[in-house]
């Protein structure tokens, strides 16, 4: 049961002295009963008021993590259903299904296919995160040579699905090291699966087809010491998914209720109709409220748009993606090459370079800071005007890059050329296009 502000305050010592950054103590028992302090910020909380705290100050849904090195997965943690009411943090861990019955070397194939895969947008290299490899044979040998050819191939971190444990343990002979999520106790075999995890250190899957259910197995799984847990609740069409997700989601932040406090791993392949359906399904659970998706089929043309709505959705929409302002030098350009003005939110950024560059022909950006706005939006708020562009002009020192003096705006902000010029005088402002798009029409005219 969640303590309240007052509750805590009880606990902690009451001098007020500001350490914690909080005014009081009260303050900071607030700020720790909306999970919004950590405990260790007061350096005066006793041992005794330490563990009485311990369940008010733990996130309401675990930490998990899966696999090991630079290429774990961290999942949980989250602390809100609505991403514009902070943001959310642990992006959902994309992997995809194999299984020992396909041809090893088809296998490995697969696996170097998926690990290999890496796609750049905004800067950022978006990549698929693991395999999931599962027992369709039924034999434990092969599950085990299986996992072990993938765990050869790459160094991303596993999923193992089977239901006999025995089929468990030997896979986890070969690749236990790595920390692979183990998918997953049930009603049947909770207690061996649990000592896996345990012997292992690894986290552990529990699958059960409604809440009441997967809190009593759980509940009875923390028993045996397993602390990193991840849940399935059997739900796998859109509708049924939707509904068991939102609600962990609920019950784990509103009513802190700690036995439904994992991470969720999806399955949205099993029942789909074909592709495109289990794409909308991963879609889905990208945006509610998956922490690890298993899929079924791993192509580019699924994998880019599903990588894409996960970075969007787990940026913060407080701090926009930006690239620093400043003059970037495109296909090599000479001082009497093109120069060309735009903001500095990423998207933007990385949209009006790439079609620079496409073009082939040399040219100057000059990236004004408009705090991460789009060119539109930044107009709007006074971020980006004729006063900013000049003053950006001056600050990285352009009239020493370039032997002419003429300036391509965005065709968007057209209406600031008269200012500008008043800003610039002597320069000749041009209006470029309104689409990036069109960029390398623009600059193969230009003259
Ligand atoms: Fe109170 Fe501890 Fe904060 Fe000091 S640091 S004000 S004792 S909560």
């Amino acid at each position: 049961m969640a303590l309240s502000g007052l509750d805590i305050y009880k606990l902690l010592p009451k001098t007020n002295c500001k350490e914690c950054g909080q005014p009081t103590c009260l303050a900071f028992a607030m700020k720790l009963a909306a999970k919004q302090a950590d405990l260790s910020a007061c350096p005066y909380v006793s041992e005794q008021s330490k563990a009485a705290l311990a369940a008010a100050a733990a996130p309401p849904i675990r930490l998990v993590t899966v696999g090991t090195g630079d290429k774990k997965v961290e999942v949980g943690n989250e602390t809100v259903l609505f991403r514009h009411d902070k943001t959310f943090f642990h992006r959902p861990g994309l992997f995809v299904r194999l299984t020992d019955r396909m041809p090893l070397a088809e296998f490995e194939a697969a696996v170097g296919r998926i690990k290999d895969y890496g796609i750049e947008r905004v800067g950022i290299t978006m990549r698929v995160d693991g395999i999931a490899i599962e027992n369709a044979s039924g034999d434990a040998a092969t599950f085990a040579t299986y996992a072990g050819a993938a765990a050869a191939k790459t160094d991303q971190p596993l999923v193992l699905v089977a239901t006999t444990p025995a089929a468990m343990a030997a896979a986890l002979e070969k690749v236990g090291t790595a920390a692979p999520l183990i998918h997953a106790a049930t009603a049947e075999n909770w207690k061996e699966m649990a000592s896996l995890a345990a012997k292992y250190k690894a986290p552990l899957a529990i699958r059960a087809d409604n809440l009441q259910a997967l809190a009593e197995l759980t509940e009875q799984v923390k028993g045996t010491g397993v602390e990193d847990m991840v849940l399935d609740p059997g739900a796998r069409d859109l509708h049924g998914s939707l509904v068991a997700l939102t609600q962990l989601r609920r019950l784990a932040l509103k009513s802190n209720f700690r036995l439904l406090g994992y991470p969720i791993v999806t399955f949205p392949g099993e029942g789909a109709e074909s592709v495109q359906d289990e794409t909308v399904r991963a879609a889905q659970h990208i945006a509610k409220y998956a922490g690890i998706i298993v899929l079924d089929h791993f192509e580019p043309a699924i994998a880019y748009p599903l990588l894409t709505l996960r970075q969007n959705i787990y940026t913060d929409p407080q701090k926009p993606i930006q690239v620093s302002a400043g003059i970037y030098e495109m296909n090599a350009p000479k001082p009497d090459s093109p120069l060309l003005v735009t903001t500095n939110f990423s998207l933007t950024y990385f949209s009006v370079a790439g079609e620079v560059e496409a073009s082939g022909k040399p040219a100057w950006l000059l990236i004004v800071d408009s705090e991460g706005m789009s060119v539109l939006t930044s107009w709007a708020a006074g971020k980006f005007d004729a006063e900013k562009i000049a003053k950006s002009v001056k600050q990285f020192d352009v009239p020493s890059r370039i032997s002419h003096k003429k300036i391509v705006i965005p065709g968007l902000v057209a209406g600031l050329s008269g200012e500008l010029e008043e800003e610039l005088p002597g320069w000749e402002i041009r209006v470029g296009p309104r689409e990036a798009i069109d960029i390398p029409a623009y600059l193969k005219a230009w003259s």
